[in-house]
Parts: C-alpha cells; sequence; structure tokens
C-alpha cells in the first residue's frame, strides 16, 4: 500500500499548528504499521536544510504554469526519528520566499499569493511519480491549500491512464479556512476551466470545497467534529455539500505523537517527570513561575494556553473574564500568534495584572512544553475544536483541561463529576459558549484544586489515557484499503 500525504504544514520542519502535528506524526506510525507512506510539502524559505540533512534528487522537473514552463527541482529528507521520506517541492518564485503562509491570520481569504502558491504546489506534487518512478495508490490530501489537488488529479487521469489508478482521501482539519478565489485566475494559472461544482455562492472557486466534491472520501479530525459539521451552525456555509457526501465522510479522531510528548524524557522540559513521579512536575511549576516573572508558589493555580490566537479559540471568552478571574488568587500564562486584537487584548490584560498574568506573543516550540508540563489547568474554551491536541498533550503532562464541549474536545476530556468513589473525570468542561459558563468552570476548578487527593487522581487519569495514533492509523488504513480496491475495479470497469 503506497500513500502520500500533501500538506501545507510538517512538524518539526514547518509547524504553525496542529496540522503540522498530524502530518508528523501519523505517517511514523502508518510506516510502524507496514504502509509505504511518503510525505509532499513545499520548500518553504524557512526550511533548514542542514538540520533536517535535504538531498536534492531531482531538478528541472516541468509544469505549465500561466503558461509557461516552470522548472521546479526535488528534495528529500528522512522525518526526524522515523524511515518516513519527505519531498520537497523547490521553486523559489511560488515556494521559496516568506514563511509557511502569507497572511498572518491563517485566513486564505483573498491573498491571491496564497493562491498562487498553493496551486503550483498542488500542481507540482502530480509530476514528482514519474521521476520517483513511485505511484502511490492513496494521495492523502490535507485541508484546503490542496483542496484543488483532486479536481488537478481527476483532470490529469483523463489524459494519463496512471492517474486513474490514484484515490484521493481529503481530510478536514478545519472547516472554517477555505480559499475562496476568482475563479479566472486560477484557471489562468492551470490552463483549464474551473467546473461548477468548485464554485461556491460568492461565484467564486472555493479551494476546501473542491476537495470535498472532487475525492473518493472525505474525514476530519474526530467524530463529533464529522456531525457536528452537517449542521449550519457548525457547517461554515459547506453543510449541504457534506450532507450530500455524508456516507463517505467519516470522523477519525487524532493522536498526538507520544514519543515527541512525553514528559519522562521530553528534552524541552527542566525536569522530567512520569505517573510515578509526579510529585517532580511541581518543580516545573515553580520554574515556569520564574521565567514568567510571576510569584514562585506552588499553592497558587496556574492557568495556560498554547494556542493560534484566532477567533475559533475563545479568547473573546478568556478576555470578558479577566477582570473576575485575576481576584480569584491565580495566574494566567498565555503564549501565541494570530489575530491583532486577541494579541492586543491578551497584552493590555497583562499590563493591567502584571503580578497575574503573562503573555508570550511568539511561537516557541520549547516555551510551550514548558507551560504544558508547569501549569496546573489548561484553557481551550473553543468555540469550535475540530479536534484539538493541546487537550491531550495537557493530559499527557498532568495538566487539566478545562474546555468546551465541542468538536474533538467533547471527544477527548471526560467531564469531572462529583462522585467520592470513582473518579474517572479528566477535566473540566462546560456547554455553552457564554464568558458566564467559562467563569463558573473556572471556580469549580480551583475549588477542587484545593482538593490534592482529587486532583492527583485526576492527573493520574489524563495521563493514563492512550492518546497514541495506533488506533486511528489502523481506521485510516481500512479507509485506504477501502479506496484501493474502488479505484482498482473503476479501472478495471472503465
Ligand atoms: P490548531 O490546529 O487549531 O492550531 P491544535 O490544538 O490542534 O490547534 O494544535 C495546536 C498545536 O500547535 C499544538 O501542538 C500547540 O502546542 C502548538 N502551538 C500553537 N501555538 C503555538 C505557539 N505560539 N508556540 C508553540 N506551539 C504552538
Amino acid at each position: 500500500m503506497k500513500i502520500l500525504f500533501v500538506a501545507s504544514e510538517l512538524n518539526p520542519i514547518a509547524k504553525i499548528g496542529g496540522l503540522a502535528d498530524v502530518i508528523g506524526a501519523l505517517p511514523k506510525t502508518l510506516k510502524k504499521l507496514g504502509i509505504d507512506v511518503r510525505i509532499a510539502i513545499p520548500k518553504y524559505g524557512i526550511v533548514d536544510e542542514e538540520k533536517y540533512q535535504l538531498e536534492k534528487i531531482a531538478e528541472g522537473i516541468k509544469i505549465n504554469f500561466y503558461n509557461k514552463d516552470e522548472k521546479f527541482d526535488l528534495y528529500q529528507c528522512l522525518l526526524p526519528a522515523s524511515e518516513v521520506p519527505v519531498y520537497f517541492i523547490d521553486h523559489q518564485k511560488y515556494l521559496g520566499d516568506n514563511g509557511i503562509y502569507f497572511e498572518k491570520s491563517a485566513m486564505p481569504e483573498d491573498s491571491l499569493r496564497e493562491a498562487k502558491r498553493f496551486t503550483f504546489f498542488a500542481r507540482s506534487v502530480l509530476e514528482i511519480f514519474e521521476p520517483l518512478n513511485w505511484w502511490p495508490n492513496v494521495i492523502h490530501c490535507h485541508d484546503w491549500h490542496v483542496g484543488i489537488l483532486p479536481f488537478l488529479l481527476k483532470s490529469l487521469s483523463l489524459k494519463d491512464k496512471r492517474y486513474k489508478k490514484i484515490a484521493a482521501l481529503f481530510t478536514v482539519h478545519n472547516l472554517e479556512y477555505q480559499g475562496h478565489y476568482e475563479a479566472k485566475d486560477i484557471s489562468e494559472m492551470l490552463d483549464l476551466p474551473i467546473p461548477e461544482k468548485n464554485i461556491d455562492q460568492n461565484k467564486k472557486i472555493n479551494f476546501l470545497k473542491s476537495g470535498l466534491v472532487n475525492s473518493d472520501f472525505i474525514n476530519t479530525v474526530s467524530p463529533n467534529y464529522a456531525k457536528e459539521i452537517l449542521t449550519k451552525e457548525y457547517g461554515a456555509g459547506l453543510e449541504d455539500v457534506l450532507q450530500k457526501r455524508k456516507n463517505e465522510l467519516r470522523g477519525i479522531l487524532n493522536g498526538i505523537d507520544t514519543e515527541i510528548f512525553n514528559p519522562e524524557n521530553d528534552p524541552k522540559i527542566k525536569y522530567n517527570y512520569s505517573i510515578k513521579n509526579l510529585e517532580i512536575k511541581e518543580k516545573n511549576k515553580l520554574y515556569l513561575q520564574e521565567i514568567c516573572g510571576l510569584k514562585q508558589d506552588s499553592k497558587i493555580p496556574l492557568f495556560g494556553l498554547v494556542g493560534r490566537l484566532a477567533e475559533q479559540k475563545g479568547i473573546d471568552l478568556i478576555s470578558e473574564i479577566m477582570d473576575e478571574a485575576t481576584n480569584l488568587n491565580c495566574q494566567m500564562v498565555f503564549l501565541g500568534t494570530g489575530e491583532s486584537k486577541y494579541e492586543n487584548a491578551l497584552r493590555g490584560a497583562e499590563k493591567k495584572y502584571p503580578e497575574k498574568i503573562k503573555v508570550f506573543i511568539k511561537f516557541d516550540a520549547k516555551l510551550a512544553q514548558e507551560i504544558y508540563a508547569g501549569c496546573d489547568i489548561f484553557l481551550m474554551p473553543s468555540r469550535f475544536e475540530p479536534c484539538g491536541l493541546g487537550q491531550m498533550i495537557s493530559m499527557r503532562y498532568g495538566t487539566i483541561p478545562l474546555v468546551r464541549a465541542t468538536g474533538g474536545l467533547k471527544d477527548s476530556v471526560k467531564n469531572f463529576q462529583f462522585s467520592i468513589f470513582n473518579i474517572q473525570s479528566t477535566g473540566f468542561v462546560f456547554e455553552k459558549y457564554d464568558h458566564r459558563e467559562l467563569l463558573k468552570t473556572i471556580k469549580k476548578a480551583l475549588l477542587i484544586f484545593k482538593n490534592k487527593k482529587i486532583w492527583r487522581k485526576m492527573q493520574i487519569n489524563g495521563m493514563s489515557q492512550n492518546f497514541s495514533w495506533q488506533k486511528s492509523a489502523k481506521e485510516y488504513i481500512k479507509v485506504y484499503e477501502k479506496l484501493k480496491v474502488l479505484n482498482n475495479y473503476s479501472t478495471l470497469s472503465s
């Protein structure tokens, strides 16, 4: 079974959010399960060629783009700590400059540079099989960036039989990011007419919709989100498209890389610990308080948040409760980048309550781990959350998540129940997207924090969960097998 992952992010080589974590972890598990899995990403300027030992394996591969012969080179390395080959498409003009995305908010809308970058990338990927002499059974496409690829695959397969044998699986990591562009612009790039079914109500081509309607199977990253996106509330305007394909839509819960996210040997944290010596976690808390310039006192509950500062993440709810929360004898540390209004709101709160709140506006993988290890409670009051990894990582580090019951958060966190004898819970969960609900839940968590026995039990419950990729990787393999059989059958019968 030969699978090619195609995506815009890959941990640790090019990461912004959870998409990178998935692309950096799931293939490792698939490989161990016997799948010949490989990954293709753009060779962005930020890719550290020396660190990851990139090697040029082909050059001058041609594609037609804007009616011109463009040539790109192909580089390769192995995904760190694995045998998974990673291919990098190298083209200075369209892929090489800047970071991963041009738009700070990661909202692709209206940035033609973003459209050129990812259309060029998707088109190029389809030309690497011949030079590699390796043709995948399934191209596994992730999110809007490569949403155009299944359509391109279909149009190529009309001319070349070899493409006909390849199936496309499309995974939605976030339905909100879609990529709308003028169809004539994309048509010009590709020298192809864009069929109506790729077009949105606003008359533009919608990359995500194109992925949904042209792929052979669709999945999203948690069972609950797979149901939610069929509704108007969560469907981001594509609920009707998804309804039509609901028999070919599945929710497969993400895992985390339990080798990287392991408090026992994580080199990014100061004091390693495990479920057996959980008391050492406290030293990480005191250290985190020190680097945050907050009062060092293990009795003061410490909240943490690591994430993209986007509307989705519930930062507005947090802003609304800041005055009351800081009255509750607790501390808060935030790490994130994103929309200016949220960055400014957090900076404002830090200025107002410097003894209680510390804000880091940056991307910092080491500090993120220090927060997961050092905090008592991890905040994820998301408006929506396709899966969410922060809650899983925090549980693995004995930090109790406080989340809203949405998407994968609902699938992965068990809410606290008052029961003296049989505490199964792993976190605190609230239902309604409302700041009063959040505040109430924070107060509840602070109350339980005082009971060291219950708290320890909840930490142990969280740390004992199995968030590895094993189970979900096997579900993906079933999907690949089904697609391989279906595609072989349709190629034979056509
Ligand atoms: P999303 O995919 O919506 O961004 P997830 O919870 O699925 O959210 O995954 C976020 C991932 O990105 C986690 O691994 C988190 O630790 C990491 N992350 C997000 N923001 C930062 C940041 N500013 N610095 C370091 N890591 C970050």
